[in-house]
């Protein structure tokens, strides 16, 4: 990879793009091409051996989404990435890449609704093991170790209720287990949170969300922060220590361990080239322009967030606010090591509860309803002030345990909040609930 600029805000805008083309462009092209010619037979054949770099056919590698792998790596402070079509891809193909049938993964609880599915219903199917524990409990994360345990994963910063992993303990005891720790970056960015300087090995990203962040380009990423040793105990991980047929020269130990990233050649020519979650030339694109104002974003964001949970929390209609940048938060003193430049701007809050599911999930309509800044949309991480009620939403295929397990309430509401003018913000918020209070006053039933 190319050499990574030395501050962040530079890296965002240069890294991974060397101008030199044809055309010279300043900004990455889109290279929207699902195939490249070759000069000749013989220079096919090298690259299809890996024998010389070059590009082949897009669903393996594309110009502007090599662009955009080494931008997020750069980021990161890891050593490769694979852009793929969407966060869910990159978590799915993160972990096929170091557990397979009869294998086990230990994985916390409090995890984005799609990746409960994938690994309690999808991994299942295939015969993978997973293990979900109570995050903020290392002894569950010890207990639920076995001898087939091949990764534990976790979210740097839960959504929806914004807990704050401590990453340090968890990455310990999945090293004195001899497996990678996997974290999702997806809420927190490399901006607030470079999970690499608190032991994470790699770590994935939905794009679609802040990295991208004008909810325009669904897209997902893997990156290798090159920290974990595959070759300490190389009979637990044969798909990168023993021949491997797709690519000569041995293993991808052998082939790739001094100048690139063996676990990202397995991620890109096994997993995408065969089950085919591509990102496209034009969504890398878009993630790019993204990338470009990503901690200037993410300043705003937090800031933004930080205000509003300090407004509910003060607020008579409000029952809790779950932000770990209040000091009345669980995850307070986390959040001060593990985010020193702010939190997201994805938090929840509870209404008060009536005690009736129907009358709660009324008043929680009432609310959303009279919101107009911030809009139902099932997203986070968008420009854009977003709303969403979990258990009705994004959380509704969970069992009543799992949604309490997650924290997740009957009038929980979860806010995503944008770049709009802060103080159009709080208004809009504001009025939701003066008028949620006088629905509640009119039918006797306050609870505040
Ligand atoms: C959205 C999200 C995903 C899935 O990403 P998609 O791009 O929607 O596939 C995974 N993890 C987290 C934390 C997310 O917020």
């Amino acid at each position: 990879m190319s050499e990574t600029p030395r501050s962040f805000a530079t890296a965002q805008v240069q890294a991974g793009y060397r101008p030199g083309t044809a055309e010279n462009t300043a900004v990455p092209p889109i290279y929207q091409s699902n195939a490249f010619e070759f000069s000749s037979l013989s220079e096919a054949r090298d690259r299809f051996a890996l024998r010389r770099d070059g590009n082949i056919y897009s669903r393996a590698a594309n110009p502007t989404v090599l662009v955009f792998e080494e931008r997020v790596a750069a980021l990161e402070g890891g050593i490769a990435a694979a852009g793929v079509a969407s966060g869910q891809a990159a978590v799915a193909l993160s972990l096929l890449a170091l557990a397979k049938q009869g294998e086990h993964i230990v994985a916390a609880n409090q995890l984005y609704g799609g990746t409960i599915d994938l690994l309690q219903d999808t991994f299942a199917d295939w015969g993978i093991e997973v293990t979900f524990v109570d995050q903020d409990d290392p002894d569950a994360w010890r207990a639920a170790l076995r001898p087939e345990t091949r990764a534990l994963f976790a979210e740097s910063v839960t959504n929806p209720i914004a807990q704050v992993l401590d990453v340090r303990t968890v990455a310990r005891i999945a090293h004195d287990a001899g497996v990678p720790l996997v974290i999702d970056n997806t809420v927190a960015t490399p901006y607030l949170q470079r999970s690499k300087d608190f032991g994470a090995d790699i770590v994935v990203h939905s794009a679609t969300k802040f990295l991208g962040g004008h909810g325009t380009a669904l897209g997902g990423a893997v990156v290798d922060l090159g920290t974990f040793d595959f070759t300490a105990d190389p009979a637990r991980w044969p798909q990168l220590t023993e021949p491997y047929r797709r690519v000569p020269g041995g293993s991808l130990v052998d082939r790739f361990g001094a100048t690139g990233s063996p676990y990202i050649a397995l991620v890109k020519t096994k997993y995408v080239h065969d089950l085919g979650p591509s990102l496209s030339a034009f969504n890398a694109f878009q993630l790019l322009q993204g990338l470009e104002t990503l901690d200037l974003r993410m300043q705003r964001h937090s800031a933004t967030a930080l205000s509003a949970a300090r407004f509910l929390d003060a607020h008579p209609a409000v029952a809790h606010v779950h932000h770990p940048g209040l000091e009345s938060s669980a995850w307070h003193t986390l959040a001060r090591t593990y985010l020193p430049r702010g939190a997201a701007s994805v938090f929840s809050f509870d209404l008060h509860s009536t005690g009736d599911p129907d009358a709660d999930f009324a008043l929680v309509e009432r609310f959303i309803g009279r919101l107009e800044v911030v809009r139902l949309v099932a997203n986070i991480g968008d420009a854009r002030s977003l709303v969403a009620h979990p258990a009705s939403m994004t959380h509704s295929h969970l069992t009543p345990r799992q949604l309490a397990d997650a924290g997740i309430g009957p009038t929980t509401i979860r806010l995503s909040l944008g770049l709009e003018d802060p103080a159009d913000i709080l208004a809009d918020l504001d009025a939701a609930l003066v008028w949620t209070r006088a629905a509640r006053a009119t039918v006797g039933t306050l609870g505040a």
